[in-house]
């Protein structure tokens, strides 16, 4: 058989782009989708950075959501399908902007998921981006294998993983790095969020998930990989969530900011 030409659309498309990264997590509900919204509202705050947020969680998406941009319908233009734009330098796609509801269920089997993923990659006019952040389904399925599968192609400077401090989670998180080694993406780092809450009255600090904050930390040295940072549980990043808004423009010093301008900082 001859060259892919499937892959080499997909290499021709992304090479355009100058980081791409993946955020993975064990579970669902850890805050992967906050992790990945904030991180790109984070490295868009520099109007001359270019940034791209690609939704795979086909059957799950809340990028929309968390981005502000439900109900929101892809358009299609000469070069290809043009991403929803959050501000000029932040454009976002997702499976649920081809859906004409946004509480529409998508219920597909692997070979059809593995279709789109591979038209988001090829069909989606992104343009120059400084970074593309691919916010993926919890767990390790058709769709990591589908991506890394295409993305091996081109250059990928890794994965971002995100946990809580609670140990269910956490060996799930050594179940993602080791899928990492076996397609051969790096791993950029591991974040733990909802890592401790901060009382806002009194200020002392408690931890929610049993056996104790740090235990990625611990888990990230055990494994060889980058640990990345903690970001604590704070009800304002579910309320910027929910308003689909950048937390980290609100509340400049609070501890799950600086947290996150630190993790900007490594990536
Ligand atoms: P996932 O993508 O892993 O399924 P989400 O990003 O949807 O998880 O987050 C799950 C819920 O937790 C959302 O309601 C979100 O607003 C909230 N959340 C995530 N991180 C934090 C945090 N650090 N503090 C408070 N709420 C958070």
């Amino acid at each position: 058989a001859g060259p892919d030409p499937d892959v080499e659309q997909v290499r021709q498309r992304m090479s355009t782009i100058k980081h791409k990264i993946l955020v993975l997590s064990g579970k669902g509900g850890v805050g992967k989708s906050t992790v990945t919204a904030q991180l790109a509202f984070g490295l868009a705050r520099n109007e001359a950075t270019q940034v791209g947020v690609l939704d795979i969680d086909i059957c799950g998406p809340s990028i929309p959501k968390v981005m502000g941009l439900e109900g929101e319908q892809v358009h299609q233009s000469a070069s290809g399908w043009s991403p929803v734009f959050v501000a000029d330098n932040l454009g976002v796609m997702s499976a649920s902007f081809l859906l004409p509801n946004p509480d529409e269920a998508i219920i597909w089997r692997g070979p059809k998921k593995n279709t789109l993923i591979k038209q988001f990659l090829k069909d989606v006019d992104w343009g120059e981006l400084d970074y593309l952040v691919v916010d993926t389904p919890p767990g390790t399925s058709d769709e990591h294998l589908s991506i890394s599968q295409y993305l091996a192609t081109t250059h990928v400077d890794g994965v971002v993983i995100v946990t809580t401090p609670q140990e269910v989670a956490l060996s799930d998180v050594r179940k993602e790095i080791n899928f990492c080694r076996k397609v051969k993406l790096p791993v950029i780092g591991v974040i733990e969020n909802m890592s401790g809450f901060v009382c806002p009255s009194c200020k002392n600090e408690s931890q929610i998930f049993p056996p104790t904050t740090g235990g990625a930390a611990k888990m990230a040295a055990d494994m060889a990989v980058p640990f990345l940072g903690r970001i604590p549980l704070d009800p304002r990043i579910g309320r910027a969530c929910d308003e689909g808004k950048s937390y980290l423009d609100e509340i400049a010093d609070s501890p799950a900011v600086v947290a996150y301008n630190s993790i900007i900082g490594q990536i």
